[in-house]
């Protein structure tokens, strides 16, 4: 789960990182009252859920005169579709250099991988794209629990040694808070020091419980229902809704959508030993997304059984039509209670979802 800039910072400064001086404000009316713990050049940095907010017009420079003005502007915008409900005022930095520093998991030593660059700020995916031999790394062992001397100077090279320490205090936000990223972009050098601009913290989602986190903001309402029936579910952006079970069997009946031009809206896996109860939720799910015109069910039956995926897929009795393949267990019962109700249903997934494809054309 990704936390928002001022949740991070707030946990950067217990950590004794350097951050500016803040107020989180829900409303331009809130602003007059911090203004004097701002000072008098501010930045309004608007708190949603995308990156790249600068290029978007989600930061803007104010000073104590129009601040009230700005913010009552920024709050009225909408950044990358988005829509501002937070807003950081924040004491505006003198920025001499930003710098990019960021720890992540790197995936083929599956240890923590800490990355550095000169040539930070809002341009970063091009200097990674144009001047990758610009961003320095070095991978770190989980088990040390400070990053040793030669490393630090290996990251750091020629820019500042202040940044040293800064770079042991991530990496224990990184180990101690669950993350799979933490990020500074930009960290900044200023007349007063190295101050962390930015910052960027994604926790784990299997430690949110230990990290104190209730629900995952991240997840949609349906995703979280999902995840309540114990489902796999995840939202794409097509109009075919899919039904497995097995990772395999869903993700080929996917490959398969896109291998005859369709796309799907989701795809859920049911697990195995579906229940109809738990078939009816998974249907009415899928089915729930308002882009879904039609339904693939792709079931194998082993410990499913194929009636109790009929009476699921009748039971939860969705407008969009709902085309099934069945194989296995009481395939013979699954099938002579679907054809009773009039369901459509084919003998291979290649059938199935050539026809799905050709009713969501
Ligand atoms: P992002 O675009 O979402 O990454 O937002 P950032 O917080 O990184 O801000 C984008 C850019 O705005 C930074 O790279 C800086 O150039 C600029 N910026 C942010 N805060 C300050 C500040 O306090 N002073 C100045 N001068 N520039 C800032
Ligand atoms: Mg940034």
């Amino acid at each position: 789960m990704k936390l928002r800039e001022y949740e991070a910072k707030k946990i950067l400064r217990e950590y004794g990182i350097p951050v500016p001086a803040g107020f989180l404000i829900r409303s331009a009316a809130e602003l007059p009252a911090h203004l004097t713990g701002l000072g008098e050049n501010i930045v309004l940095k608007a708190q949603v859920d995308v990156g790249g907010r600068g290029k978007a017009g989600g930061i803007v420079m104010a000073d104590r005169n129009n601040a009230v003005a700005m913010a009552q502007d920024l709050f009225k915008k909408e950044i990358k579709g988005l829509p501002v409900r937070e807003v950081l005022a924040e004491q505006r930095l003198e920025i001499q250099h930003e710098y990019f520093l960021s720890i992540t998991v790197d995936r083929s030593s599956r240890q923590p991988l800490l990355l550095f660059t000169e040539s930070g700020g809002v341009d970063i995916e091009i200097t990674a794209k144009e001047h990758p031999e610009a961003i320095r790394t070095v991978i770190a062992n989980p088990l040390m629990r400070d990053i040793p001397p030669f490393m630090i100077r290996e990251l750091v090279g020629t820019a500042p040694k202040e940044i040293g320490p800064v770079i042991n205090k991530l990496y224990r936000v990184f180990l101690e808070k669950d993350a799979l990223l933490a990020e500074i972009n930009p960290l900044v050098t200023t007349p007063q020091g190295v101050i962390a601009a930015d910052a960027k913290l994604i926790i784990d989602d299997n430690a949110l419980g230990r990290q104190g986190f209730a629900v995952n903001r991240d997840l949609t309402d349906r995703e979280r229902e999902a995840e309540k029936h114990g489902f796999s579910y995840v939202e794409l952006d097509g109009t075919i809704g899919v039904i497995g079970n097995g990772a395999g069997l869903t993700m080929s009946t996917l490959d398969l959508i896109g291998f005859y031009g369709g796309k799907a809206a989701n795809f859920l896996d049911v697990g195995g030993g579906a229940e109809s109860e738990r078939v009816m939720h998974a249907v009415r799910l899928v089915g729930s997304v308002p882009s879904v015109k039609v339904i693939v069910v792709n079931l194998l039956g082993g410990i499913t059984k194929c009636d109790e995926v009929a009476k699921g897929i009748i039971a939860a009795g969705i407008p969009q039509k709902v085309i099934v393949r069945l194989a296995g267990t009481n395939e013979a019962e699954g099938r002579a209670l679907l054809s009773e109700k009039g369901y459509e249903m084919l003998d291979t997934m290649d059938l199935v979802v050539k026809k799905a494809v050709e009713v969501a054309a």
